[in-house]
């Protein structure tokens, strides 16, 4: 098979020359780069939805304290609030941070997650995917195959710009997660290619310029609720592109755009904690209450 490797609107040319859904032209791509049947794929992927699924469990049920001391149980909490009936939009969109938080916090503390696509953005396409999935009864094979068109649309990010904080911002990794999360959403809603391409791009847009800022380097803060920002922001960009909005610009043209401003961050920006919130003071011993063994 001639691979499609580059844009989305090739692979999305590619569904329509081959009469086939996006999900299952990026499995074929998939099984053409690595050399791997495509029923091992999806048992893999099963896989990795199952330790995702652990990571969010874990993450809720337990408080995750972190070393640094910046992350005391935040998940753990946001599921108790849940279950006061407080939330400001319902139970729905409470989990949908929770987990991930949930999911950021494991890899805070040093738990296992999947990196997808990073480990500072993991939280993003757990909690964006399992809600809704969860909220609409969708099953597991329509899980399956919404995740290959988010780790799709991760290639063709990874192909245009970058998947990195060190070298794209926050955008390139939350962002990225973010867009990823989109177009697995519009799959799993039954979408068309064209919207995924919408969805994509709206969530890319929205996130645009995103600094990368981890206080003390640490994968911590701001970077755990970013990833309930990520998520959320995947959930609205799909909704929008659901209901029939249209990007004023494509998937590539986005993702490109992104790829360019990254590259014109300044180095500060990138992952080195000099600047944004990684340069005020740091947190002192009312933050770490302890934790840090420097007390
Ligand atoms: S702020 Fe930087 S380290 Fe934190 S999630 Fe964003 S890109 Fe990753």
């Amino acid at each position: 098979m001639t691979l499609v490797a580059g844009t989305l609107s090739a692979y999305r040319a590619a569904a329509l020359e081959r009469d086939a859904p996006l999900w299952s032209v990026f499995l074929a791509e998939e099984a053409a780069q690595s050399g791997r049947d495509p029923s091992a794929l999806e048992a893999l992927m099963r896989e990795r939805i199952r330790v995702m699924r652990q990571s969010a469990a874990r993450g809720l049920g337990n408080p995750q304290m972190s070393r640094s001391g910046l992350i005391r149980g935040g998940a753990h909490r946001m599921a108790a609030w849940m279950d006061s009936g407080a939330s400001l939009l319902g139970p729905a969109f409470t989990r949908l941070a929770a987990t991930a938080l949930a999911v950021a916090e494991v890899n805070a503390c040093m738990g296992r997650i999947v990196a997808a696509p990073t480990a500072g953005a993991c939280g993003v396409l757990p909690a964006a995917l399992f809600t809704v999935a969860d909220e609409k009864g969708r099953s597991e094979e329509e899980l399956v195959r919404a995740f290959f068109t988010a780790g799709g649309v991760g290639l063709v990010i990874e192909h245009l710009a970058s998947l990195s904080g060190a070298e794209g911002g926050c955008q390139a990794e939350v962002g990225s997660a973010s867009a990823m999360a989109a177009g697995g959403l519009v799959e799993l809603m039954g979408g068309t290619p064209l919207q995924v391409d919408h969805a994509v791009a709206f969530a890319l847009s929205n996130v645009m310029g995103l600094i990368c800022d981890p206080v003390q380097g640490l994968v911590e803060v701001p970077c755990v609720y970013r990833n309930a920002m990520g998520a959320a922001n995947a959930v609205v960009s799909a909704e929008i592109a659901l209901a029939g909005v249209e990007s004023a610009f494509t998937a590539d043209q986005v993702i490109e755009t992104m790829g360019r401003v990254g590259r014109r961050i300044p180095e500060e920006f990138r992952e080195t904690a000099r600047g944004g919130l990684a340069s005020l003071p740091a947190p002192g011993c009312d933050s770490c209450r302890g934790a840090c063994g420097n007390a």
